[in-house]
Protein backbone atom coordinates (compact mmCIF):
# COMPACT_ATOMS: atom_id res chain seq x y z
CA UNK A 1 0.00 0.00 0.00
CA UNK A 2 2.95 2.26 1.35
CA UNK A 3 5.16 1.44 -1.82
CA UNK A 4 2.23 2.22 -4.05
CA UNK A 5 1.18 5.40 -2.94
CA UNK A 6 4.34 7.17 -3.30
CA UNK A 7 4.87 7.31 -6.78
CA UNK A 8 1.09 8.53 -6.38
CA UNK A 9 2.12 11.13 -4.60
CA UNK A 10 5.57 12.08 -6.39
CA UNK A 11 3.75 12.29 -9.11
CA UNK A 12 0.86 14.51 -7.43
CA UNK A 13 3.71 16.77 -6.65
CA UNK A 14 5.23 17.16 -9.81
CA UNK A 15 2.07 18.12 -11.31
CA UNK A 16 1.54 20.83 -8.74
CA UNK A 17 -1.49 19.00 -7.68
CA UNK A 18 -0.71 18.66 -4.37
CA UNK A 19 -2.69 20.60 -1.25
CA UNK A 20 0.67 20.43 1.15
CA UNK A 21 1.92 23.66 1.79
CA UNK A 22 5.17 24.99 2.99
CA UNK A 23 3.65 24.76 6.93
CA UNK A 24 2.62 21.31 6.53
CA UNK A 25 4.45 18.88 8.84
CA UNK A 26 6.76 16.87 6.66
CA UNK A 27 7.28 13.42 6.19
CA UNK A 28 11.06 11.65 6.95
CA UNK A 29 10.96 10.76 3.59
CA UNK A 30 9.87 14.75 2.48
CA UNK A 31 12.90 15.85 5.02
CA UNK A 32 15.12 13.84 3.36
CA UNK A 33 14.34 14.99 -0.01
CA UNK A 34 14.23 18.67 1.01
CA UNK A 35 17.66 18.35 2.34
CA UNK A 36 18.58 16.87 -1.00
CA UNK A 37 16.58 19.05 -3.45
CA UNK A 38 13.96 21.84 -3.63
CA UNK A 39 10.45 20.48 -3.13
CA UNK A 40 9.40 20.37 -6.89
CA UNK A 41 5.89 21.00 -6.36
CA UNK A 42 6.71 24.71 -5.49
CA UNK A 43 9.07 24.98 -8.26
CA UNK A 44 7.76 23.28 -11.07
CA UNK A 45 5.72 25.70 -13.54
CA UNK A 46 2.65 26.97 -12.71
CA UNK A 47 -0.02 28.09 -15.41
CA UNK A 48 -1.10 31.97 -14.83
CA UNK A 49 -4.95 31.32 -14.49
CA UNK A 50 -5.15 34.85 -16.68
CA UNK A 51 -2.30 35.47 -18.69
CA UNK A 52 -1.11 38.37 -17.75
CA UNK A 53 2.17 37.30 -17.21
CA UNK A 54 5.29 38.86 -18.55
CA UNK A 55 5.43 38.51 -22.14
CA UNK A 56 8.98 38.05 -23.64
CA UNK A 57 10.28 37.38 -19.64
CA UNK A 58 8.84 34.18 -18.55
CA UNK A 59 6.84 34.93 -15.10
CA UNK A 60 7.66 32.13 -13.90
CA UNK A 61 10.49 29.32 -12.82
CA UNK A 62 11.65 27.05 -15.27
CA UNK A 63 11.11 23.68 -14.06
CA UNK A 64 15.20 23.19 -13.10
CA UNK A 65 17.63 20.14 -12.27
CA UNK A 66 17.11 19.86 -8.11
CA UNK A 67 21.12 20.32 -7.72
CA UNK A 68 23.33 22.55 -7.94
CA UNK A 69 21.11 26.26 -7.93
CA UNK A 70 22.78 29.11 -8.84
CA UNK A 71 22.10 31.94 -6.32
CA UNK A 72 21.75 34.25 -9.18
CA UNK A 73 19.59 33.09 -11.42
CA UNK A 74 19.66 32.74 -15.22
CA UNK A 75 18.09 35.76 -16.79
CA UNK A 76 15.24 35.76 -19.31
CA UNK A 77 15.25 37.79 -22.52
CA UNK A 78 14.40 41.58 -22.96
CA UNK A 79 10.81 42.28 -23.57
CA UNK A 80 7.37 43.72 -23.60
CA UNK A 81 6.00 43.20 -20.50
CA UNK A 82 2.14 42.50 -20.69
CA UNK A 83 0.59 43.80 -17.49
CA UNK A 84 -3.24 44.94 -16.55
CA UNK A 85 -3.54 45.81 -19.78
CA UNK A 86 -0.29 47.77 -21.21
CA UNK A 87 2.54 46.96 -22.58
CA UNK A 88 5.85 48.75 -21.40
CA UNK A 89 8.62 48.11 -23.43
CA UNK A 90 12.33 47.76 -22.62
CA UNK A 91 13.73 50.72 -21.69
CA UNK A 92 10.36 51.77 -20.60
CA UNK A 93 8.54 53.05 -17.19
CA UNK A 94 4.51 53.45 -16.41
CA UNK A 95 2.95 53.78 -13.89
CA UNK A 96 -0.70 51.77 -13.89
CA UNK A 97 -3.51 51.54 -11.78
CA UNK A 98 -4.76 48.10 -10.05
CA UNK A 99 -8.95 48.63 -9.32
CA UNK A 100 -9.01 45.76 -7.14
CA UNK A 101 -11.54 44.31 -8.73
CA UNK A 102 -14.20 46.81 -7.59
CA UNK A 103 -14.76 44.96 -4.36
CA UNK A 104 -15.38 47.61 -2.07
CA UNK A 105 -17.57 49.74 -4.57
CA UNK A 106 -17.22 53.17 -4.55
CA UNK A 107 -14.07 53.17 -2.06
CA UNK A 108 -12.54 50.84 -4.48
CA UNK A 109 -8.82 49.91 -4.44
CA UNK A 110 -6.88 52.08 -6.79
CA UNK A 111 -3.63 51.21 -6.32
CA UNK A 112 -0.74 52.60 -8.66
CA UNK A 113 1.68 49.74 -9.66
CA UNK A 114 5.35 51.19 -11.25
CA UNK A 115 6.58 48.81 -13.99
CA UNK A 116 10.24 49.92 -14.95
CA UNK A 117 11.24 47.26 -18.03
CA UNK A 118 14.84 47.47 -18.02
CA UNK A 119 16.69 47.91 -21.82
CA UNK A 120 18.75 44.70 -21.06
CA UNK A 121 17.21 41.56 -20.02
CA UNK A 122 17.24 40.15 -16.58
CA UNK A 123 14.69 38.77 -13.75
CA UNK A 124 11.39 40.27 -12.92
CA UNK A 125 11.62 41.87 -8.89
CA UNK A 126 8.24 42.35 -7.55
CA UNK A 127 8.22 44.48 -4.25
CA UNK A 128 5.08 45.22 -2.78
CA UNK A 129 4.73 47.00 0.21
CA UNK A 130 1.53 48.56 2.66
CA UNK A 131 -0.55 45.09 2.27
CA UNK A 132 -1.01 46.26 6.46
CA UNK A 133 -2.65 49.40 5.26
CA UNK A 134 -0.66 50.95 8.66
CA UNK A 135 2.85 49.66 7.68
CA UNK A 136 4.70 52.64 6.35
CA UNK A 137 8.20 51.88 6.55
CA UNK A 138 8.02 49.63 3.27
CA UNK A 139 5.80 52.29 1.23
CA UNK A 140 8.88 54.40 1.97
CA UNK A 141 11.13 51.56 0.72
CA UNK A 142 9.82 50.46 -2.56
CA UNK A 143 8.99 54.02 -3.69
CA UNK A 144 12.61 55.35 -2.62
CA UNK A 145 13.94 52.06 -5.16
CA UNK A 146 11.02 53.02 -7.53
CA UNK A 147 12.48 56.75 -7.72
CA UNK A 148 15.70 55.63 -8.46
CA UNK A 149 15.51 53.32 -11.28
CA UNK A 150 16.78 54.03 -14.31
CA UNK A 151 15.42 51.95 -17.53
CA UNK A 152 17.84 52.54 -19.61
CA UNK A 153 20.67 50.93 -17.31
CA UNK A 154 18.30 48.29 -15.57
CA UNK A 155 18.68 44.69 -16.62
CA UNK A 156 15.30 42.79 -15.89
CA UNK A 157 11.98 44.71 -14.48
CA UNK A 158 10.88 46.39 -11.16
CA UNK A 159 6.96 46.33 -10.71
CA UNK A 160 6.56 48.35 -7.65
CA UNK A 161 3.18 48.05 -5.74
CA UNK A 162 4.04 50.57 -2.56
CA UNK A 163 0.39 50.61 -1.50
CA UNK A 164 -1.42 47.00 -2.01
CA UNK A 165 -4.05 47.86 0.68
CA UNK A 166 -5.32 51.13 -0.13
CA UNK A 167 -8.33 51.31 2.00
CA UNK A 168 -6.39 50.41 5.03
CA UNK A 169 -3.63 52.71 4.35
CA UNK A 170 -6.66 55.52 4.06
CA UNK A 171 -7.69 54.90 7.52
CA UNK A 172 -4.03 53.83 9.00
CA UNK A 173 -5.74 50.53 9.67
CA UNK A 174 -3.97 47.08 9.21
CA UNK A 175 -7.05 45.43 8.29
CA UNK A 176 -9.51 45.90 5.13
CA UNK A 177 -12.76 47.53 5.38
CA UNK A 178 -14.26 44.40 6.40
CA UNK A 179 -11.75 43.77 9.53
CA UNK A 180 -10.09 41.18 7.69
CA UNK A 181 -6.27 40.79 7.37
CA UNK A 182 -5.34 40.78 3.64
CA UNK A 183 -2.34 39.21 4.02
CA UNK A 184 -4.43 35.64 5.33
CA UNK A 185 -6.16 35.44 1.66
CA UNK A 186 -3.52 34.73 -1.16
CA UNK A 187 -3.67 33.62 -3.23
CA UNK A 188 -7.01 33.82 -3.46
CA UNK A 189 -10.56 32.73 -4.68
CA UNK A 190 -12.31 34.18 -7.20
CA UNK A 191 -15.93 33.98 -5.37
CA UNK A 192 -14.76 34.14 -2.06
CA UNK A 193 -15.07 37.15 0.53
CA UNK A 194 -13.77 40.61 -0.92
CA UNK A 195 -10.43 39.27 0.92
CA UNK A 196 -10.40 36.52 -0.93
CA UNK A 197 -11.63 38.31 -4.32
CA UNK A 198 -9.18 41.15 -3.36
CA UNK A 199 -6.05 38.98 -3.08
CA UNK A 200 -6.94 36.71 -6.33
CA UNK A 201 -7.27 39.61 -8.14
CA UNK A 202 -3.68 41.22 -7.43
CA UNK A 203 -2.40 37.86 -7.13
CA UNK A 204 -3.09 37.10 -10.63
CA UNK A 205 -3.16 40.41 -12.26
CA UNK A 206 0.60 41.81 -10.75
CA UNK A 207 2.11 39.04 -8.60
CA UNK A 208 2.07 36.01 -11.43
CA UNK A 209 4.51 38.14 -13.46
CA UNK A 210 7.33 38.27 -10.88
CA UNK A 211 10.36 35.96 -11.39
CA UNK A 212 11.08 37.11 -7.42
CA UNK A 213 8.93 38.63 -4.73
CA UNK A 214 9.96 41.04 -1.40
CA UNK A 215 7.14 41.70 0.39
CA UNK A 216 7.47 44.79 3.09
CA UNK A 217 5.96 44.69 6.42
CA UNK A 218 6.69 46.06 10.02
CA UNK A 219 6.02 44.71 14.01
CA UNK A 220 2.27 44.87 14.52
CA UNK A 221 0.83 46.57 17.36
CA UNK A 222 3.04 48.04 19.40
CA UNK A 223 5.90 45.99 18.38
CA UNK A 224 9.12 46.94 16.13
CA UNK A 225 11.77 44.47 14.38
CA UNK A 226 15.10 45.54 13.12
CA UNK A 227 15.25 45.16 9.58
CA UNK A 228 15.19 41.44 8.73
CA UNK A 229 14.08 39.03 5.97
CA UNK A 230 11.81 35.83 6.63
CA UNK A 231 11.49 33.03 4.56
CA UNK A 232 10.50 29.49 3.61
CA UNK A 233 14.78 28.05 4.27
CA UNK A 234 13.32 24.81 3.68
CA UNK A 235 12.85 25.88 0.19
CA UNK A 236 16.18 25.81 -1.82
CA UNK A 237 15.39 29.04 -4.33
CA UNK A 238 13.90 30.97 -1.14
CA UNK A 239 17.23 30.14 0.91
CA UNK A 240 19.10 31.48 -2.01
CA UNK A 241 17.28 34.15 -2.74
CA UNK A 242 17.80 34.65 1.45
CA UNK A 243 21.76 34.96 0.28
CA UNK A 244 21.15 38.80 -1.61
CA UNK A 245 20.32 41.15 1.11
CA UNK A 246 23.87 41.89 2.30
CA UNK A 247 24.36 41.72 6.60
CA UNK A 248 20.31 41.91 6.80
CA UNK A 249 19.59 39.18 9.66
CA UNK A 250 18.02 36.32 7.87
CA UNK A 251 15.03 34.10 10.22
CA UNK A 252 13.52 31.03 8.84
CA UNK A 253 9.95 31.22 9.31
CA UNK A 254 7.93 28.72 7.88
CA UNK A 255 4.96 31.35 7.37
CA UNK A 256 0.78 31.13 7.72
CA UNK A 257 -1.56 29.64 5.04
CA UNK A 258 -2.84 32.89 2.75
CA UNK A 259 0.15 35.11 3.19
CA UNK A 260 1.41 36.44 0.49
CA UNK A 261 5.13 35.37 -0.02
CA UNK A 262 3.59 31.53 0.73
CA UNK A 263 1.40 31.75 -1.81
CA UNK A 264 4.01 33.29 -3.93
CA UNK A 265 6.42 30.77 -3.68
CA UNK A 266 3.84 27.67 -3.73
CA UNK A 267 3.46 29.27 -7.32
CA UNK A 268 7.14 29.06 -8.02
CA UNK A 269 8.08 32.41 -6.85
CA UNK A 270 11.24 32.45 -4.29
CA UNK A 271 9.01 35.24 -1.76
CA UNK A 272 10.05 36.46 1.31
CA UNK A 273 9.08 38.99 3.80
CA UNK A 274 11.26 42.03 4.55
CA UNK A 275 10.16 43.51 8.23
CA UNK A 276 11.66 47.58 9.13
CA UNK A 277 10.38 48.67 12.03
CA UNK A 278 7.08 49.34 13.43
CA UNK A 279 3.52 50.34 12.41
CA UNK A 280 2.33 53.68 11.87
CA UNK A 281 5.92 55.20 12.25
CA UNK A 282 8.44 56.24 9.49
CA UNK A 283 11.90 55.01 10.42
CA UNK A 284 14.16 57.10 8.49
CA UNK A 285 17.10 54.64 9.81
CA UNK A 286 15.44 51.82 9.31
CA UNK A 287 14.39 53.08 5.91
CA UNK A 288 17.94 53.56 4.37
CA UNK A 289 18.43 50.01 5.83
CA UNK A 290 15.82 48.31 3.79
CA UNK A 291 16.62 50.79 0.74
CA UNK A 292 19.94 49.53 0.50
CA UNK A 293 19.22 45.61 1.12
CA UNK A 294 17.19 45.74 -1.54
CA UNK A 295 20.33 47.87 -3.93
CA UNK A 296 22.40 44.88 -2.73
CA UNK A 297 19.56 42.31 -4.27
CA UNK A 298 19.14 43.99 -7.36
CA UNK A 299 23.07 44.10 -7.82
CA UNK A 300 23.21 40.51 -6.77
CA UNK A 301 20.77 39.78 -9.52
CA UNK A 302 22.73 41.24 -11.60
CA UNK A 303 19.76 44.13 -12.81
CA UNK A 304 21.96 47.01 -11.83
CA UNK A 305 25.56 47.88 -11.67
CA UNK A 306 26.30 49.92 -9.14
CA UNK A 307 27.99 47.77 -5.97
CA UNK A 308 26.79 48.46 -2.62
CA UNK A 309 29.66 47.45 -0.04
CA UNK A 310 28.79 45.79 3.55
CA UNK A 311 30.80 46.13 6.44
CA UNK A 312 29.33 43.29 8.27
CA UNK A 313 30.08 40.23 7.00
CA UNK A 314 26.91 38.62 4.45
CA UNK A 315 24.08 36.62 4.60
CA UNK A 316 23.69 36.23 8.84
CA UNK A 317 21.16 33.61 9.92
CA UNK A 318 19.66 33.83 13.39
CA UNK A 319 17.69 31.13 15.53
CA UNK A 320 15.23 33.34 17.42
CA UNK A 321 13.32 33.10 20.87
CA UNK A 322 10.77 35.11 22.42
CA UNK A 323 11.22 36.33 26.35
CA UNK A 324 7.82 36.83 27.29
CA UNK A 325 6.95 39.11 30.53
CA UNK A 326 6.67 37.08 33.40
CA UNK A 327 3.92 39.30 34.95
CA UNK A 328 1.61 42.23 33.81
CA UNK A 329 2.50 45.43 34.60
CA UNK A 330 3.80 48.75 33.00
CA UNK A 331 6.71 47.45 30.73
CA UNK A 332 10.17 49.73 30.87
CA UNK A 333 12.61 48.61 28.38
CA UNK A 334 16.13 48.84 28.87
CA UNK A 335 17.98 46.70 25.47
CA UNK A 336 17.50 48.86 22.58
CA UNK A 337 16.48 47.37 19.15
CA UNK A 338 19.89 45.51 17.30
CA UNK A 339 21.71 45.49 20.43
CA UNK A 340 23.89 42.47 21.61
CA UNK A 341 22.31 40.76 24.73
CA UNK A 342 23.97 38.16 26.92
CA UNK A 343 22.41 35.63 29.09
CA UNK A 344 21.21 37.16 32.07
CA UNK A 345 21.07 40.57 30.92
CA UNK A 346 18.47 43.15 31.94
CA UNK A 347 16.41 43.66 29.51
CA UNK A 348 13.65 45.97 30.82
CA UNK A 349 11.98 45.82 34.51
CA UNK A 350 7.66 45.28 34.64
CA UNK A 351 6.44 47.50 37.52
CA UNK A 352 3.58 47.17 39.20
CA UNK A 353 1.17 50.37 38.59
CA UNK A 354 -0.30 50.32 42.04
CA UNK A 355 2.21 48.91 44.17
CA UNK A 356 5.12 50.16 42.20
CA UNK A 357 6.97 47.03 43.31
CA UNK A 358 9.45 46.41 39.91
CA UNK A 359 10.67 42.68 38.63
CA UNK A 360 13.48 42.50 35.88
CA UNK A 361 13.26 40.66 32.72
CA UNK A 362 16.30 39.09 32.20
CA UNK A 363 18.21 37.39 28.39
CA UNK A 364 17.54 33.72 28.03
CA UNK A 365 20.28 33.45 25.76
CA UNK A 366 23.34 35.09 24.15
CA UNK A 367 22.36 37.05 20.61
CA UNK A 368 21.09 40.12 19.43
CA UNK A 369 17.71 42.05 20.42
CA UNK A 370 15.88 41.41 16.51
CA UNK A 371 12.07 42.62 17.73
CA UNK A 372 10.47 43.82 20.97
CA UNK A 373 7.84 45.40 21.92
CA UNK A 374 7.64 49.47 22.52
CA UNK A 375 6.95 50.78 25.96
CA UNK A 376 3.28 50.30 27.05
CA UNK A 377 0.80 48.00 29.78
CA UNK A 378 1.55 44.56 29.11
CA UNK A 379 -0.70 41.43 30.39
CA UNK A 380 1.36 38.17 31.96
CA UNK A 381 2.93 35.99 29.20
CA UNK A 382 3.20 39.08 26.04
CA UNK A 383 6.21 38.54 23.89
CA UNK A 384 8.55 41.35 24.87
CA UNK A 385 11.94 40.95 23.80
CA UNK A 386 12.26 38.81 20.04
CA UNK A 387 15.88 37.59 20.24
CA UNK A 388 18.28 36.12 17.89
CA UNK A 389 21.13 33.57 18.15
CA UNK A 390 23.67 33.36 15.25
CA UNK A 391 23.90 30.40 13.45
CA UNK A 392 25.44 29.40 10.29
CA UNK A 393 23.59 28.70 7.11
CA UNK A 394 23.65 24.92 7.68
CA UNK A 395 22.57 25.31 11.50
CA UNK A 396 19.78 27.61 10.38
CA UNK A 397 18.32 25.51 7.47
CA UNK A 398 18.57 22.23 9.83
CA UNK A 399 17.03 23.82 12.19
CA UNK A 400 14.59 24.73 10.36
CA UNK A 401 14.18 20.85 8.71
CA UNK A 402 14.15 19.72 11.96
CA UNK A 403 10.89 17.80 12.93
CA UNK A 404 8.61 19.16 15.22
CA UNK A 405 6.87 16.70 18.26
CA UNK A 406 2.80 17.22 19.28
CA UNK A 407 2.74 18.29 22.40
CA UNK A 408 2.05 16.23 24.84
CA UNK A 409 2.52 16.01 28.48
CA UNK A 410 5.39 17.79 30.38
CA UNK A 411 8.34 16.30 28.27
CA UNK A 412 7.38 18.31 25.82
CA UNK A 413 6.47 21.33 27.41
CA UNK A 414 10.04 22.57 26.04
CA UNK A 415 8.47 21.81 22.33
CA UNK A 416 4.96 23.35 23.16
CA UNK A 417 6.77 26.74 24.41
CA UNK A 418 8.61 26.86 20.57
CA UNK A 419 5.70 26.02 18.97
CA UNK A 420 3.91 28.91 20.38
CA UNK A 421 6.55 31.73 20.14
CA UNK A 422 6.31 30.67 16.25
CA UNK A 423 2.83 31.69 16.44
CA UNK A 424 3.62 34.50 17.83
CA UNK A 425 5.94 35.65 15.53
CA UNK A 426 4.15 34.31 12.00
CA UNK A 427 0.64 35.44 13.23
CA UNK A 428 1.51 38.90 14.75
CA UNK A 429 3.33 40.25 12.45
CA UNK A 430 3.71 39.59 8.89
ZN1 LIG B 1 2.40 43.45 7.99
Amino acid sequence: MRAFARPLLLLALLLGLSGASAQDFPSAEQLAAQQKSVPSALLTQAAAPNGLAASGKSALLPARPPTPVPSVPETSKAGPIQILGSYIAPGERKTLDWRGADVFGTIGNVAPVIVTNGKKAGPVLCLTGGIHGDELNGIEVVNRISRKLDASKLAGAVIAVPIVNFQGFGRGSRYLPDRRDLNRFFPGTRSGSAASRLAYDFFNSVVLACDYLIDFHTGSFERSNLPQVRGDLRIREVLEFTKNFGATPVLHSPGARGMLRIAATEAGIPAITFEIGAPIRLEIKEIEAGTLAVETVMHKLGMTEKLRVWTERQAVFYDATWVRAPVGGMLIGQATLGSRVTQGQLLATIRDPISGEELPVLASVNGKVIGLALNQMVLPGYAIYHLGKEATESEAVSSALKPRLLPRGRADAQEEEQEEDQDEDQDRNE
